[in-house]
């Protein structure tokens, strides 16, 4: 992924942080230092303020990966492999690379996280109550840190999806009515209504002078509303495309090109001319590789005369390549989260067609439009 810096491995899974967290990490560091510390707990020194503050922050995202890890967890140990957890501006991800099966599953994965942070909001009000004075930079730290984990298990029992109260949500209708879809219909659109919720109560907050609280909210409430609209999408997508095999939605015609053929050829007489993106390289008769218009890009245009197409072209064993038989939907998967457009369908070593990601969407309208 870009854009993250890679925290190594736990249980298997990784550990990412995106750019974007560290906006997130000095806001709350400068106003736990700058602000709360020194309004509530006055006459510690300077340095103190900044250290608890800093501390204070580093201990909070470590509680959020400790959410995001007991959602995880669950999710691993009844079967489902998570790919990765991300730390960004708007808490923690996790990456989980497919849907839960059962409505039991995932009601377990969704309650793990909440959880886990009401547990660690318990054990820091302890240590309030050990270390008992109430001035003590550490019994500070402790109560700001008890409260923030309280306030992020509620925030995310809140039931819209794709929050964790949305998949609990989802949970329960699909228990009551066995339909994974609809279920997923009604807890996104619960997500939107509660994302519309808090843009316009951010709105009123920036109209009435509290303009950054305002904008974070009307922030929040934007993502939560593109992630549920997206959550629902690609769900729909994938009833569309049950038992749909890759046979069904590949080119078949596949218009092989000749090795020896120069870049200057190929973009003149196939790309521009014949609308190919990908083409076969074809050498008496057999299938040697791919070329696609990312390949040519790579090359300057001064080259394309002296290259020809074997020299730039993907070798067939060292391309992706597919089943006419396997799963549509999990191959688009693929295909979505490798950025990948275009795929060779081969069966026993022979290209059988061409499968892309514009070809599968077109497939998708078509069955759409047809009510099928
Ligand atoms: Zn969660």
């Amino acid at each position: 992924m870009r854009n993250t810096i890679n925290l190594g491995k736990i249980f298997g899974i990784q550990l990412r942080i995106d750019y974007s967290w560290f906006i997130i990490f000095l806001l709350i560091t400068w106003s736990l230092g700058g602000h709360y510390f020194p309004h509530y707990y006055p006459g510690w020194q300077v340095l103190t303020y900044w250290v608890v503050a800093l501390s204070t922050c580093l201990i909070f995202f470590a509680c959020v990966l400790a959410h995001e890890l007991s959602h995880s967890l669950v999710s691993k140990a009844h079967g489902t492999p998570v790919r990765d957890i991300t730390l960004f501006i708007f808490g923690g991800a996790a990456q989980i690379v497919s849907e839960p099966e059962k409505p039991g599953k995932e009601f377990l994965m969704a309650f793990a996280g909440p959880l886990i942070s009401i547990v660690i909001a318990i054990l820091f009000r302890f240590v309030v109550i050990i270390i008992r004075d109430a001035l003590h930079p550490v019994a500070a730290l402790a109560y700001w840190l008890s409260r923030i984990n309280l306030i992020l298990a509620i925030f995310n029992l809140v039931p819209g999806f794709p929050l964790d109260g949305g998949r609990l949500l989802r949970a329960a209708v699909w228990k009551i009515t066995g339909n994974f879809r609809k279920a997923t219909r009604i807890a996104s659109g619960a997500g939107q209504f509660i994302a519309f919720l808090l843009i316009f109560f951010g709105m009123f907050m920036f109209f009435t002078g509290r303009f950054f609280n305002g904008l974070w909210f009307v922030f929040i409430g934007w993502f939560l509303n593109n992630a549920a609209e997206r959550s629902y999408r690609w769900v729909a997508l994938k009833d569309t495309m049950r038992g749909v095999t890759v046979e069904e939605a590949m080119v078949k015609e596949c218009y092989g090109v000749e090795g020896d053929m120069t870049l200057e050829q190929l973009i003149h007489e196939h790309i521009i001319r014949g609308g190919y993106r990908c083409l076969p390289v074809i050498e008496s008769g057999r299938v040697l590789g791919l070329v696609t218009i990312h390949q040519v890009k790579e090359i300057p245009h001064h080259a394309w005369t002296s290259t020809t197409v074997k020299e730039v072209m993907i070798p067939l064993d060292k391309t992706k390549a597919v089943k006419p038989g396997d799963a549509l939907f999990s191959v688009f998967e693929t295909m979505t989260r490798e950025d990948i457009s275009q795929l060779p369908v081969v069966q026993d070593g022979e290209l059988v067609g061409i499968i892309g990601r514009d070809n599968i969407l077109s497939f998708i309208r078509t069955l759409s439009e047809l009510g099928i």
